[in-house]
């Protein structure tokens, strides 16, 4: 039987374009989160606010959503005391999102940075490669147990950590990867690179050699007029379907602790064109978006198809 993922692939191949969801944390912070707590715990704790949140975009015009498992690796989940629950809370994030998909869209597992460098990084590298490895495959497997489809590995930092992760998610399950780096804007050089200097057309080139089906950008500090020259830069040098989810422009912290961000849903969705334009096969968005934001984005995409 072929299995979702290669439906979800097959539809970019005939050319679709596709929308992915929006913001999980800001969500959650919109419902009750604190710093300082676990993401991931609410799938556990608070299963109706992920489950409604994954709703929310699947009613927005969402293709496919991802799960809340984030920060799910065993050691971010360390930081917690939460590392005997890795499974538990990748299972269960897979679930609450399969659980409200409708049929014929689809649910991503989400796999974020470990926050550690391998430990050649001297002198701040402090785990081995094994050591990422096994977590990525970790996490990988709990999701498709718990009924992804295909992951995001995403908000990549740096390249290396990022084809550690696809290769251990594709060797585990055989699913669809997409893979996203997080670019920052240079404002004084004009150019878009990773926290470690990778422009956007080498990391495209190291995503696709890892295997990466689908590769992109996520969050970063530019907002959808940089997500544009991104996927721009990208389509220079590969075909391979690409995938754009920025951030509604910058945090804005207020005096009473809140953060929001400096787009609204009508500011966000006009960046959009020009993504597409670029060539971006799939569009959605990142910290600071919400269902108004991915209601916005998806009118404009069905408006094309
Ligand atoms: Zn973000």
């Amino acid at each position: 039987m072929a299995n979702r993922g290669d439906a979800f692939l097959a539809r970019l191949r005939r050319g679709e374009v596709l929308v992915f969801d929006g913001a999980m944390g800001t969500m959650l912070f919109a419902a009750g989160l604190t710093d300082g707590a676990c993401p991931e715990l609410w799938n556990a704790t608070h299963p109706d606010v992920v489950r409604g949140i994954h709703r929310g975009y699947f009613d927005a015009g969402s293709d496919f959503v991802e799960t809340n498992t984030f920060g799910g690796t065993r050691l971010k989940l360390t930081a917690y005391g939460l590392q005997d629950r890795t499974r538990e809370l990748n299972v269960l994030g897979a679930r609450l999102a399969r659980e409200v998909c409708p049929p014929s869209r689809f649910v991503a597992g989400s796999i974020g940075p470990t926050g550690h460098l391998p430990d050649w990084f001297a002198p701040l590298g402090d785990v081995s490669e094994q050591t990422l490895t096994e977590n990525f495959r970790e996490q990988a497997e709990a999701l498709a147990e718990g009924g992804v489809d295909l992951f995001a590995v995403e908000t990549m930092m740096y390249p290396e950590e990022a084809v550690l992760a696809i290769q251990a998610a594709k060797e585990a399950t055989g699913f669809p990867v997409m893979c996203t780096m997080f670019f920052q804007f240079e404002r004084d050089k004009g150019r878009d690179r990773t926290m470690w200097g990778t422009s956007p057309e080498e990391a495209a080139k190291i995503l696709l050699e890892a295997g990466a089906d689908v590769l992109g950008m996520n969050c970063g500090d530019g907002g959808p007029e940089r997500a544009a020259a991104i996927v721009r830069a990208m389509r220079t040098v590969t075909d391979a379907p690409l995938i754009a989810y920025p951030n509604a422009g910058l945090p804005i912290v207020h005096k009473d602790g809140r953060t929001t961000y400096e787009l609204s849903p009508e500011e966000m969705v006009k960046g959009y064109p020009a993504i597409l334009q670029a060539g971006a096969n799939i569009v959605g968005g990142c910290c600071g978006t919400s269902p108004a934001h991915l209601a916005r984005i998806s009118a404009l995409v069905k408006a094309g198809r």
